[in-house]
């Protein structure tokens, strides 16, 4: 059925932070802006194996933000399904995109053979990958370089044009002109002073902006890159006075890029010893190299010797990994960033136990995962297996972001303007989406903000406010609600234990009317919603 004019359908990333997809169609002809996968509880990765909400052999063409999974691992699945046009992004983005999905399609494939192993047991139906490496190289193939500020028709009937987002190497916002529609979809935005990248760009006056929000509830201290690097020095000098190594869960993506900057900039002012630094990440190895290939475009680079420093280390095979095993004195990097599986967990097993180790948190650690039982204190993990009493030094430094805060984002929004027909704000979690909103409608009250739900349609016109045509997907819905009650069941279980474990009695009084305070201030927005519900 052809619709009239411009609908946009969100499929994705709506009410949480993973799994970003929108899909615009026009005429008989629709576009994806984004193919991301779901990542973190088990209800929310089921979606990825829920059929597609659209035929893909019906979607004309694709435009990536960037190359983070969130925003780029469906894409095999989509190939895999029929898929067959093209996957705009910047070269960048395309490089990346190489080792990141076939890394994603290896991990697909064994995570099905172990539950397999265990049906195989159970005399159960065996199990497919979500997809497997194969089809990630075959959607990699697809991809289709375009320039930063240059229009291109991604599909007939649309044009585009990407900007910098700020965010990792290679990212973009996109800008989207279709049926005399301007909308500006903003990918991930990274922070100001972000390592490697010039501030986030692009035009102001559209009819529609959407805007992620991952932040959107955090107001971050501004630091310095050089106070940041100070923080840096002094944990690599306490660690290495200890005696023993220095362990860092990494993201490889980027994560890794920043902190090899930081301790080449650190080593050439001799403002540490000429320590040995480890990369034990066959990915973090390989987007290490994208990045030295697109040296050219980095900031803060030049006079660093790069990537290509006589105390970095890039580990190969799993034999030099276990050869780590037994070294001190070293600095060892090492994914997965949340300590979920990779290498770190060998590192983990390793060091944890030793008094003169030293693990230094520099990422976001969801909850549920062993980097965040570790940094909030645990005496004991499981790991492989294994049990293993922690009595390394626990570290963190929170100055290390690839997104813009609540300021930031707020900014860019502002850069944005005019806006003439609405506001969507996806990518975040409801406190991030509802605090966004809140300071939105403080700075600017006659701009209409929408916090729109998966599966959710709009139609889209020129200067006039969107209009919802579909409602969604209810049972999706559910499942993204679910984590707020997973969330919710943890609070409750642990509020009394944790108020009985403030010893001042007026105190723990004092928390609990804190507590009946932060309730109250979200009775504005219940009485919001009620009247949203209406129109
Ligand atoms: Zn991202």
């Amino acid at each position: 059925m052809a619709s009239q004019g411009l609908t946009l359908t969100f499929q994705g990333a709506a009410h949480t932070v993973t799994g970003s997809c929108m899909e615009f169609r026009h005429g008989d002809r629709s576009m994806l802006v984004d193919c991301g996968l779901f990542q973190g509880s088990r209800s929310l990765e089921a979606l990825n194996n829920s059929p597609f909400a659209f035929d893909p052999r019906r979607i004309a063409a694709v435009t990536l933000t960037h190359a983070h999974i969130d925003h780029s691992g469906l894409l095999p699945r989509l190939v895999a399904q029929g898929f067959e046009g093209p996957v705009w992004c910047t070269a960048a983005t395309r490089d990346l995109l190489e080792p990141m999905l076939a890394d994603a399609g290896r991990i697909q494939q064994s995570d099905a053979e172990r539950r397999n192993r265990r049906r195989d047991r159970a005399g159960d139906e065996q199990f497919a990958p979500l997809y497997t490496e194969e089809d990630a190289l075959a959607a990699w193939q697809l991809c289709r370089p375009v320039p930063l500020e240059e229009w291109f028709e991604p599909a007939e009937g649309f044009r585009a044009r990407l900007w910098n987002a700020g965010h990792v190497l290679g990212s973009a916002s996109v800008e989207l002109e279709a049926d005399g529609v301007r909308v500006m979809c903003s990918g991930d935005i990274g922070p100001e002073h972000k390592a490697f990248h010039p501030d986030p760009e692009g035009p102001g006056g559209f009819d529609y902006v959407v805007c992620e929000s991952t932040y959107g509830a955090r107001v971050r201290d501004k630091i310095t890159p050089d106070e940041r690097r100070r923080l840096l020095q002094a944990e690599v000098q306490a660690a290495i006075a200890r005696g023993g190594n220095l362990i860092v869960p990494v993201f490889a993506l980027e994560r890794t890029q920043e902190l090899l900057l930081d301790l080449a900039i650190l080593h050439r002012s001799r403002a540490i010893p000429q320590v040995r630094v480890f990369v034990d990440s066959p990915l973090a190895s390989r987007v290490t190299e994208v990045f030295t290939r697109h040296a050219g475009d980095l900031e803060d680079i030049d006079g660093t010797g790069g990537f290509e420093n006589a105390a970095f280390h890039f580990t190969g095979d799993v034999s030099e990994s276990i050869r780590l095993n037994s070294i001190s004195g070293a600095v060892i990097l090492a994914a997965s960033g949340m300590c979920e599986g990779g290498r770190i967990r060998h590192h983990l097993l390793h060091n944890l136990h030793r008094r003169d180790s030293t693990v230094l948190f520099v990422g976001y650690q969801a909850e549920g995962s062993l980097g965040r039982v570790i940094l909030e204190g645990a005496q004991r993990v499981r790991i492989s297996g294994s049990d293993v009493n922690v009595r390394a030094q626990i570290r963190r430094i929170d100055h290390y972001s690839a997104h813009a805060d609540q300021g930031e984002l707020l900014d860019w929004i502002v850069q944005r303007g005019p806006i003439s027909g609405g506001l969507f704000l996806d990518h975040g979690e409801p406190d991030a989406l509802e605090a966004l909103r809140r300071e939105l409608q403080r700075l600017e009250p006659e701009l209409q903000v929408r916090l729109p739900r998966i599966g959710e349609s709009y139609r889209l016109a020129a200067g006039q406010a969107a209009k919802r045509i579909a409602t969604g997907n209810l049972e999706a819905q559910q499942v993204i609600g679910r984590d707020w009650q997973n969330a919710y069941a943890d609070l409750a279980t642990r509020l009394k234990s944790d108020l009985a474990r403030i010893r001042d009695e007026k105190k723990r009084e004092e928390a609990i009317a804190r507590m009946r305070e932060v309730l109250d201030s979200y009775s504005e927005f219940r009485n919001r919603r009620h009247t949203r519900r209406r129109d």
